[in-house]
């Protein structure tokens, strides 16, 4: 399907050509619900990744793991419905932004805030986001701001943001990675909105944001599974054709040994991911997907750094295999940082061993 479009497509043609062969039907069913199929979404994605480019994977990932269905479960007022169904279709792209200029680990110090008046007063949102997927390229953000000082769990509220309201700037980050993803950073400089625009009930923005970014963690394993067995096939076939006094690399005890082991530690990332994938799409497992995060961040930069020596100088060529390595790296940290996922694996050790009992 995807082989038909232009080769500079960007991610609205894709979801658009998508939504018209009816597999975004197939994902959310006939009206998204916050739900969605965790096979298809793996299907999709795995398909993004054999075109590329990895931003443009990004992107979509965003869109269709995070964004719709976060929307879907909060988009009570006529214009959210309408963003809704225009995103459901492909037509509208939307950003997720929930990191901004404090620590993107520690979500609960971010300084963004939504002044929501007196209950029937315009919202006011103001402050920074940074490195915001889809910034340059979306019709909305998502914001995540909070509407009360402290760190309270229930601090925190949604607000659907168009990129085009007086008072929004977006800055492109400047990296040459990422083509295709439109990341960049967000100012909200006293956006005003009408009370249209407030996602769900004020206090419930980290309760969401946790129980999506746990199907985030499942479609970025999707996504590294499909990315590691891509490179990992890219380099044994090229070990194939390289010869060292006669004898094709792949031959060597010490190169075999190592696609194994990638291998291997593939097939376990695969097994994690078809055991956790109810868990995390339908009860929203938050450790199933911090193990999950941990495993994939950890396996692709494994993978990718060791195709990364078995390709010698011919990794460093333009779109090879070095600069796919310095854009995996976003595995582990995009989301979720591996470190984070490993602090709430630590703070959740019974569940994970009672889980693995006979
Ligand atoms: C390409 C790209 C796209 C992105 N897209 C989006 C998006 O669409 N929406 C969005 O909201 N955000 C997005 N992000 C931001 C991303 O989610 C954050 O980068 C991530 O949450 C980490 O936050 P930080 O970069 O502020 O790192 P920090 O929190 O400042 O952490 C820096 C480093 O400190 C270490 N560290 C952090 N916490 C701990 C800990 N508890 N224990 C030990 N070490 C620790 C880790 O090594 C970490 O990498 C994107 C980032 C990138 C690179």
């Amino acid at each position: 399907m995807l082989t038909e479009l232009p080769p500079d497509a960007g991610p609205k043609e894709i979801l658009t050509a998508w939504a018209t062969a009816g597999v975004l039907t197939e994902l959310y069913g006939e009206r998204p619900a916050g739900r969605l199929n965790p096979l298809t979404l793996r299907r999709l994605l795995a398909a993004a990744d054999a075109r590329g480019p990895q931003g443009l994977v990004l992107a979509l990932l965003v869109q269709l793991a995070t964004a719709v269905p976060l929307l879907a479960e909060t988009a009570t007022t006529p214009l959210a419905e309408r963003t809704l169904a225009q995103a459901a279709d492909g037509g509208t792209l939307l950003a997720l932004a929930a990191t901004d200029e404090a620590a993107g680990s520690d979500l609960a110090a971010l300084g963004t805030t939504v002044d929501l008046g007196d209950g029937s007063a315009d919202l006011v949102v103001s402050g920074t986001k940074r490195w915001v997927t889809s910034a340059s390229t979306a019709d909305h953000a998502l914001v995540l701001a909070r509407h009360k000082p402290g760190r309270h769990f229930t601090s925190f509220t949604w607000v659907l943001v168009p990129l085009t309201a007086p008072g929004v700037t977006v800055e492109p980050t400047g990296t040459t990675l990422f083509q295709g993803s439109g990341v960049g950073h967000l100012t909200l400089s006293g956006v005003v909105l009408s009370r249209e625009h407030l996602l769900g009930r004020p206090g419930r923005g980290l309760a969401l944001f946790a129980r999506h970014i746990a199907v985030e963690r499942l479609a970025s394993a999707a996504w590294a599974i499909a990315l590691c067995r891509r490179v990992l096939a890219d380099t044994e076939r090229r070990l194939r054709e390289r010869l060292v006094d006669g004898v094709p690399l792949r031959q060597s005890a010490s190169v075999r040994q190592r696609l194994a082991d990638c291998a291997v530690r593939l097939s376990a990332l695969h097994a994690l991911w078809a055991t956790s994938c109810e868990k995390i799409a339908v009860d929203r497992d938050a450790t199933a997907a911090a193990v999950l995060k941990a495993a994939s961040g950890t396996t692709v930069e494994h993978v990718l750094t060791v195709c990364g020596q078995l390709q010698g100088a011919d990794g460093f060529g333009a779109g090879g295999v070095q600069e796919l390595r310095a854009e995996a790296a976003v595995f582990g940290i995009g989301g979720g940082t591996t470190e984070t996922v490993h602090d709430t694996v630590a703070d959740r050790l019974d569940t994970v061993l009672s889980g693995l009992a006979p």
